[in-house]
């Protein structure tokens, strides 16, 4: 008997940002599958957790169909939304590699995104054209992170970037805001959003000239405006024109 997979987000941090369809799924799991600390926030009574390491993605995802496969029903846990930055493409790059497995019943469930819940606390700093950037080079090289800000800035676009800056590599923040400084961003508001929809959450907003790399770290999510995004009263937001 094959059992099924279904790849799920359990958004930011707030537990009232988890999707009643994420709950339904979790209520009928046998086993949840993920990075460490967020299988410790599904942990409950029946469910068996299979805790790993960051960076170890797409075993991960092997070991999640495995057990499918044997019977089990598997929930893989993302932070956020699984399919940004996440396990969804990981498991769907195992399966192109293991036609067996290709029987595995699978439905990724969409949650809530650190981007989204970040620019609902700032205000709307997304609400006109945007873009989203990993800023992690550990799977692309940082040339073409380089070349993807230049466009997008030259667009016009507001950016958000998720994983800015690690303590493994602490230098390719501090060159991407040198990389924005030189494609004329400097008066654009950037803000830091930092843990959000937790109880220790901290938003800083300040133009891009201002900034300094030590403002983001791996629990920060970073959105640069578009040229046209301002402040009314404590709020960013983009104008929905232009
Ligand atoms: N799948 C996740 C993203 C994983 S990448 C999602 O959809 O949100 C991990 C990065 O997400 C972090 O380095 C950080 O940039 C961002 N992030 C995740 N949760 C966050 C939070 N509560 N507050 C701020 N940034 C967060």
């Amino acid at each position: 008997m094959t059992g099924r997979l279904d790849i799920i987000g359990i958004g930011p941090g707030d537990e009232a940002l988890i999707t009643p369809d994420v709950r339904a799924v979790l209520a009928q799991a046998t086993d949840a599958v993920g990075y460490i600390p967020y299988v410790e926030r599904v942990a409950g009574p029946g469910l068996r957790l299979h805790p790993s390491d960051n960076r170890v993605e797409l075993d991960r995802a092997r070991q999640a169909l495995q057990m499918a496969l044997q019977g089990q029903r598997v929930a893989v846990v993302s932070s956020g939304d699984p399919g940004v930055f996440a396990m969804a493409s990981a498991v769907f790059e195992a399966l192109e590699g293991w036609p067996e497995a290709q029987q595995v019943e699978i439905a990724v469930h969409p949650g809530i995104t650190a981007m989204l819940a970040a620019s609902a606390a700032l205000g709307a700093p997304l609400g006109h054209d945007f873009c989203c950037i990993n800023l992690s080079d550990n799977l692309k090289p940082w040339a073409l992170i380089e070349m993807r800000l230049r466009l997008a800035a030259e667009a016009d676009f507001a950016m958000a970037f998720y994983n800015p800056r690690s303590a493994s590599r602490p230098e390719g923040f501090t060159r991407a805001l040198e990389v924005l400084m030189a494609s004329q961003c400097g008066e654009r508001l950037i803000s830091f959003a930092r843990n959000v929809s937790r109880p220790d959450q901290t938003l800083l907003t300040l133009p891009l000239k201002d900034a300094r790399p030590e403002m983001a770290d791996m629990r920060t999510l970073v959105i640069l405006g578009n040229s046209a995004t301002r402040r009314v009263g404590d709020w960013v937001y983009s104008p929905r024109f232009a």
